[in-house]
């Protein structure tokens, strides 16, 4: 059953050594993970904001804008429950555009498929917890690179924009950078300044909003949703906004020590 009524409640929080607090509002009932997700974006990029203003306190400047589309070539991470949010909202497009962009996943996955990168993948995931974090941290960048040497665009990118702007995964909104734009289309980690996101929320998101059903894949990058979405139908549980808020910021602290959660009042 999914909820329609909602409760609202505050949430305080010190950030990176900064009080924050945040007014939620949820759903009251029990939902899927994915109808979280228009909360969790707006976490996100208040999170994003905190570490954005620190940047440009110490003289970086965010070069990223709409046009400039050099990073939509990555292997986009997603959450399993982004992976469902993705294929409800292509299938909620009006047609032609609908048929055009699963035309677009379909020739992405094609060609990945094609080139052995998801294999190379899944033994990546596989290996991954074998090997040292600065290991497998460099072999994950080289696969992410051989990826993004192929040039093939998200699905979701035209006229070098993001199409689904306000509803962009996660790991997008965490991605900002202060070099100069031109440099996104060689990028190595000498000539390309990523920002520091102190609180990577999706994350939390990832590891909090996942069943286990996809294990068998290892690393799904968003070009595979609408292919994942259709092999593997969705399984997750339905629970309180409350109770997938609460994951999520205990997850939040316990894997970052930037975070402390202060009490939180509900109305
Ligand atoms: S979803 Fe949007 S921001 Fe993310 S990679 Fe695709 S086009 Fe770029």
């Amino acid at each position: 059953m999914e909820s329609e009524e909602w409760v609202t409640g505050t949430v305080s929080l010190k950030l990176h050594g900064e009080p924050v607090e945040m007014e939620l509002t949820v759903p009251a009932g029990p939902v899927k993970p994915h109808r979280m997700l228009p909360i969790f974006h707006s976490m996100t990029n208040a999170f994003v904001d905190q570490s954005v203003e620190v940047a440009e306190a110490g003289g970086g400047t965010i070069s990223c804008k709409a046009g400039c589309g050099a990073c939509c070539r990555q292997p986009v991470p997603v959450a399993e429950s982004e992976i469902y949010q993705i294929a409800e909202l292509v299938e909620a497009m009006p047609e032609p555009r609908r048929t055009a962009v699963k035309q677009r996943f379909a020739n992405a996955v094609d060609h990945f498929a094609g080139i052995g990168w998801f294999d190379a993948a899944k033994k990546r995931s596989d290996l991954m917890p074998t090997e040292s974090r600065e290991e497998a941290n460099r072999k994950m960048v080289a696969l992410a690179m051989q990826y993004f040497h192929e040039g093939v665009p998200c699905p979701f990118l035209e006229n070098e924009s993001c199409s689904i702007h306000q509803s962009r995964p996660l790991s997008c909104r965490e991605y900002l950078v202060t070099s100069p734009p031109e440099n996104c289309a060689k990028p190595s980690p000498e000539t390309v300044r990523v920002i520091n996101i102190f609180v990577k929320a999706s994350l939390s998101v990832r590891r909090t909003t996942q069943t286990g059903n996809l294990n068998v894949l290892g690393f799904v990058p968003l070009i595979r949703s609408l292919e994942v979405a259709e092999k593997f139908p969705e399984r997750f549980e339905e629970k309180t906004g409350r109770d997938w808020m609460a994951e999520f910021f205990n997850d939040l602290a316990s894997h970052n020590n930037d975070v402390a959660e202060q009490p939180a009042e509900t109305a």
